[in-house]
């Protein structure tokens, strides 16, 4: 480093005024851009115990950690940033980078292709490159070398599957009914009135002038159920269950994502009745006024095609519900009558919900007694994922001892009270800052009202 008088300079200028956080800053980036990693690290940190949440800084070092392979620490560093709403695209990639690093392929693909329908001019070819094999699940032809700046799509060579075949989504049938879903006793009777009963009772919904068909929205924090329940109504229903993830639908040749989707919408019309659920929608219908490119405005164009259908009968049987962490990123139209008008909010579960899902969660294990009720207690803040890797653990200690002990010893609630302390809550109370900003400053024609009673709680 010694070769580089610039830098000397500025690093004596930031040993003189030690507190001067621009300059320690413009050190650490330049450090950064020149690829000196632990000099950066170092002038990161210092920078961050004068201004310990700024975002430039938390960014620099997760970039820092990225380029020593600590993906861990990137993912720490970046995580209150991505709670943030209208967080900088480029954070994403970061962020894909490092979820690639610790081989989290499908989040690491979701993070990379929200990032670049926000803001197509961070497209990384060989990024994509690498992400979309793995999250399609199948091999991919190699896109051509980007030889000038990275372009974000391509066009589809000829070789590119042809759409009879490109749904990669599958059919589940049977399994769980609403008796599987502990509480949400609210939500649960709004998809009844809206999915289940027009179908059970044709007669009555016709008398009225209403029809059966068209979708829900179901929003809340990650990890709150939304998956369990869309499967747990389509078993209420006796319907087929396709759960699309983005992975099933994005692609980055160009055309190929409107004919992944409209495959899948042809799978569920084949299979009616069915329940066709769409995973982390926000990224499949974002507000077209939020992206620069015409082919991604024209996936969400074809979305609510698929939804309108071409005719009156071309959605009969098939109920689409979606969900989403991020419902303000979806574009409004999706909200208009017959697509996904309702928008149904899934909380995170209270006391009594949780000891209700660890009751569901724990009904086919060996048990020697159980308050749930205390360990509900201890799990504030815990969404139904959190709970499930809870009893998970608990589950694999138990097992490992009664494996040394050559019998099956039942779980006991310190067991889970055990387990519960190792087990980091998702994370609900940021998700409920986000959701404040939005039902606060941004609740586009009241969209949001169902929200205020939560986020004006305490979290
Ligand atoms: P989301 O789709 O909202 O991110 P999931 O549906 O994937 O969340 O929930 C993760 C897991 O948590 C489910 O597979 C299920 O085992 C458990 N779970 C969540 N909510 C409930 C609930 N209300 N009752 C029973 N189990 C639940």
């Amino acid at each position: 480093m010694s070769d580089d008088a610039g830098l000397q300079a500025l690093r004596e200028a930031a040993r003189l005024s030690p507190d001067n956080l621009p300059l320690r800053q413009h050190l650490a980036g330049q450090l950064l851009a020149k690829g000196y990693l632990a000099a950066a690290e170092a002038e990161f940190r210092a920078a961050l115990v004068l201004a310990p949440k700024n975002p430039d800084i938390l960014a620099g070092l997760a970039e820092v950690f990225v380029r020593q392979s600590s993906y861990g620490e990137a993912l720490a560093a970046l995580e209150p940033l991505l709670a943030t709403p209208g967080y900088p695209p480029r954070l994403g990639i970061l962020a894909a980078r490092a979820l690639m690093g610790e081989g989290d392929m499908g989040r690491a693909g979701y993070r990379y292709f929200e990032a670049i329908s926000r803001d197509a001019s961070l497209a990384d070819a060989e990024l994509a490159a690498r992400l979309t094999p793995a999250i399609a699940g199948s091999p991919r032809p190699t896109p051509p070398e980007a030889t000038t700046a990275p372009q974000p799509l391509y066009a589809a060579p000829a070789s590119h599957p042809s759409p009879a075949d490109s749904a990669t989504a599958e059919v589940e049938r049977g399994g769980l009914t609403f008796a599987d879903v502990a509480g949400m006793e609210t939500v649960k009777e709004a998809l009844r009135i809206k999915l289940l009963l027009p179908i059970q009772q044709p007669d009555l919904f016709a008398a009225y002038g209403k029809r059966a068909g068209g979708g829900v929205l179901l929003y809340g924090p990650p990890g709150a159920g939304k998956t369990h329940l869309a499967r747990a109504a389509a078993g209420e229903l006796g319907a087929a269950f396709v759960n699309v993830g983005l992975a099933d639908i994005l692609d980055m040749y160009v055309g190929s994502s409107e004919r992944n989707l409209r495959a899948t919408f042809d799978l569920a019309r084949r299979n009616r009745p069915c329940v066709l659920f769409f995973d982390e929608v926000d990224a499949l219908a974002a507000r077209r006024s939020d992206m620069r490119q015409a082919h991604t405005r024209q996936l969400v164009n074809q979305f609510l095609a698929e939804l309108d259908g071409v005719d009156q009968s071309a959605n009969e049987g098939v109920l689409v519900l979606a969900a989403t962490n991020a419902p303000w990123y979806v574009d409004a139209a999706f909200r208009r009558p017959g697509r996904l008008d309702q928008p149904v909010f899934v909380p995170p579960p209270d006391g009594a919900a949780r000891a209700a899902i660890l009751r569901i969660l724990l009904r086919d294990k060996p048990l020697a007694e159980m308050d749930f009720d205390a360990v509900a207690k201890v799990t504030e803040h815990f969404v139904g994922a959190d709970l499930k890797g809870v009893v998970d653990r608990a589950v694999e200690a138990k097992l490992q001892q009664s494996i040394s002990a050559g019998r099956a010893i039942p779980l006991t609630t310190p067991d889970l009270l055990t387990a519960a302390k190792t087990v980091r809550p998702t994370a609900v109370r940021e998700w409920m800052a986000t959701a404040r900003n939005y039902v606060m400053h941004a609740n586009d024609s009241g969209a949001w009202d169902e929200l205020m009673p939560w986020v004006k709680g305490k979290w």
